[in-house]
């Protein structure tokens, strides 16, 4: 060990001199999971030579944080792991990873939403000439009915408006206090703080943080039935060929009993646990760690650190599957194969009759939903945008305007109406 040469004064330069350079990180990325070959290394780290791999592998080992083994077998061979220093560094990685996900976010909001300010005054100059133009409710809703009726798809978007319509409204403080009041006291005004405050689990704060999720999945993910609204969207879809993207983690979908196949969460699920690193791209029923965790609370004894859900490969963290908590990355296996269904979907749909209905998907994370339905709205010239938004109904691009129907009234009772006869009681039912 040559941990003396690398010391340095300044701990920075000193870290530098350990771990710095191109490929350090890398390797101790790939070794987190456990022991591996030289070759198996070589080909996961791709584009490095033979030498340059074998130096930095010996600086590493004489810097003590790696172990190298050889197993005299009949092909002689060599393994690599982490020590204890080695692994302890590794917190780095999560931190590096964590940051860099951060920073993508912001800059692609920056990037591609139009400023929201801009977006905000947009809407109130030009709400009172749609509010002139639009149909009245009972007409749009007849020809909504009609579109989804010979519509050979219909592919749905559910955003928070969804919830709030629902009230479970993350941002406000009689959510907050009805749902959680013990936090509601402690000073969180509403629930999404409380989701920042808690976004980070590390040892100092493990307790707390499990204190804080436990209850959260419980009460979003078990406890609550299917809202009404999701009933509903579950009515309109359920004799249609269909699939949903949703930007809610809550399970609300599946709990109405749609098919999980046709459903695509690219920001998660709270169905779900998976490893904070995370080493290997796996996710885990969340139900069976939660009600461990209550379990010990309602006891009165509190979490004991063995309820703590750790990965089974590596030993680290699990946390929620969902982009909030910041993990380093969202396991993504299943995600990417519903994202690839969803994707052939869209791609059958082209040319066929398809009405996109976009329930409650604003501007926050308007990439997910919001922007990519418009965008499929005008590739296909027999589909159209069915857009349910309280906060923000309006069509902006003119080009969707004779594609695209909209509805400002709140998304729960759209959706109500949508999926029943709504509010054409007979002595209202005359011809419009
Ligand atoms: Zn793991």
């Amino acid at each position: 060990m040559s941990y003396h040469e690398t010391t340095s004064t300044d701990p920075l330069t000193g870290m530098i001199q350990l771990i710095g350079g191109r490929w350090k990180l890398m390797i101790m990325r790939e070794l987190t999971a456990g022991p591996r070959r030289f070759g198996d290394l070589r080909r996961s780290l791709g584009d490095i030579s033979q030498k340059v791999l074998t130096d930095a592998l010996r600086t590493m080992e004489e810097d003590g944080l790696i172990h190298r083994v050889v197993y005299p077998e009949v092909t002689l061979h060599v393994e690599y792991s982490l020590t204890a220093l080695g692994y302890e560094m590794t917190a780095l990685l999560r931190t590096m990873t964590s940051c860099y996900a951060n920073y993508i976010t912001t800059v692609e909001n920056i990037e591609r939403s139009p400023r929201q300010a801009e977006a905000a005054a947009f809407y109130k100059t030009s709400s009172a000439a749609v509010t002139v133009d639009l149909p009245d409710y009972k007409t749009r809703i007849q020809t909504a009915k009609a579109l989804m009726a010979e519509a050979d798809y219909i592919i749905a978007g559910t955003g928070s408006g969804i919830n709030v319509a629902s009230n479970i409204n993350l941002f406000d403080k009689k959510t907050a206090k009805r749902l959680f009041p013990a936090y509601y006291e402690q000073g969180f005004n509403c629930i999404d703080d409380m989701i920042n405050a808690f976004s980070q689990i590390s040892p100092e704060n493990e307790l707390a943080y499990w204190d804080f999720w436990s209850e959260y999945l419980w009460e979003f993910r078990y406890r609550h039935p299917a809202s009404q609204a999701h009933l509903d969207l579950f009515h309109i879809l359920k004799d249609k060929s269909h699939f949903v993207v949703s930007s809610n983690a809550d399970g609300q979908l599946e709990k109405t009993g749609l098919d999980l196949k046709h459903i695509y969460l690219p920001l998660g699920s709270y169905s779900y646990l998976q490893c904070a690193f995370p080493c290997e791209e796996k996710v885990y029923d969340a139900q069976p760690y939660i009600e461990k965790i209550l379990a010990d609370t309602d006891s009165g004894i509190g979490i004991r650190p063995e309820s703590i859900p750790r990965c089974p490969s590596c030993g680290d963290y699990l946390v929620p599957n969902h982009y909030r908590c910041r993990n380093v990355s969202l396991a993504s296996a299943d995600r990417l194969a519903h994202r690839k269904d969803f994707l052939n979907f869209l791609n059958h749909s082209l040319g066929k009759r398809v009405v996109f209905l976009e329930i409650g998907s604003g501007f926050r994370l308007q990439n997910i939903i919001r922007r990519p339905f418009e965008d499929f709205t005008r590739k296909n010239e027999r589909a159209c945008l069915i857009r349910i938004n309280s906060k923000f109904p309006q069509i902006t691009d003119e080009r969707l305007l004779e594609h695209a129907l909209s509805f400002g009234e709140n998304e729960a009772e759209v959706l109500h109406d949508l999926a029943y006869e709504g509010p054409l009681n007979p002595t209202d039912n005359a011809h419009p």
